[in-house]
């Protein structure tokens, strides 16, 4: 096999929300494989930036609170002019709010679904744009979830966001596979982050989770980044529209 394939040497990935859990593992993980990586966050991103130098890479960070108007796309503008061009998007950052479906609040619904899904379309939209004009090809990996494809329970605006991701995916890959765009998505199982802090926290639905899992053991952020340098890398050229599962096997039992 040529494992060339599955280098990111010259290319410049962009990553939301890589300052801490999956994001930051896939910034790691993309590095590691030779990228340039501009890592967007509101937070600090020096633990993430020590954990790229630890592997020999090189990470940019570009602040952006992504749930502040109009700042996702004018972020991508300026991080194409300053850093560009940018061959890879990673569509990471998100919320999750839980709460029975009955008192689910019209503000965390709003919230959710603004951060998860419509800023997911922006940047695309953005990123696509510049590749479309440009005539270059590119990348686009959206971190969508189990909720993509099962429903869960007490994050009603969660699921709707991430069943959108997924429509999304699948949508732009239609229009733009023939473009020389390949747009993917990965739907992580549960994996050790702030995400799932409260469920971890909770013994019950902790040890129930964790006994369904086929590979017995929580996702690690650098599973999850180990599949998102396939997803960026020439070995994926002919994937497009698929949303990938890294669970552990969750759904297949
Ligand atoms: P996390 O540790 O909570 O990470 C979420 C990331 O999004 C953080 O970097 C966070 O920044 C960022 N973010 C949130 N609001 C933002 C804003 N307004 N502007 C900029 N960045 C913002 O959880 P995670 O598990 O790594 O989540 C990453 C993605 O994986 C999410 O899309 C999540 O839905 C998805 N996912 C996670 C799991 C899981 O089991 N953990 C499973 C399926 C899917 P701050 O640190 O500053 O808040």
């Amino acid at each position: 096999m040529d494992l060339s394939a599955f280098s990111l040497a010259g290319r410049t990935i962009l990553v939301t929300g890589a300052n801490t859990g999956i994001g930051q593992g896939i910034a790691v993980a993309a590095a590691r494989a030779g990228a340039t990586v501009l890592g967007v966050a509101r937070s600090s991103l020096d633990e993430t930036s020590e954990r790229v130098a630890a592997v020999g890479g090189r990470l940019v960070p570009v602040a952006c609170d992504l749930a502040a108007p109009g700042a996702a796309v004018a972020m991508l503008e300026r991080a194409w002019a300053e850093h560009g061009p940018i061959d890879g998007l990673v569509n990471n950052a998100g919320i999750i709010r839980r709460a029975d479906a009955a008192e689910h609040s019209e503000a965390d619904w709003d919230a959710v679904l603004e951060l998860n899904l419509k800023t997911v379309f922006l940047l695309s939209q953005a990123f696509g744009k510049r590749l479309l004009a440009a005539g270059r090809a590119g990348r686009i990996v959206n971190i969508a979830s189990l909720l993509s494809v099962q429903g869960g329970i007490r994050v009603a605006a969660y699921t709707a966001s991430k069943h959108g991701v997924a429509g999304l995916t699948k949508l732009l890959a239609n229009e733009w596979a023939g473009r020389g765009i390949n747009v993917n998505a990965i739907a992580p199982g549960y994996v050790e982050s702030n995400n799932t802090e409260a469920l971890r926290a909770d013994p019950e639905r902790s040890a129930a989770i964790l006994a369904r899992i086929p590979a017995g053991r929580w996702g690690a952020p650098s599973d999850i980044g180990d599949a998102a340098v396939f997803l960026l890398a020439p070995a994926s050229a002919y994937v497009h529209g698929t949303i990938i599962p890294v669970d552990g096997g969750w759904l297949a039992r």
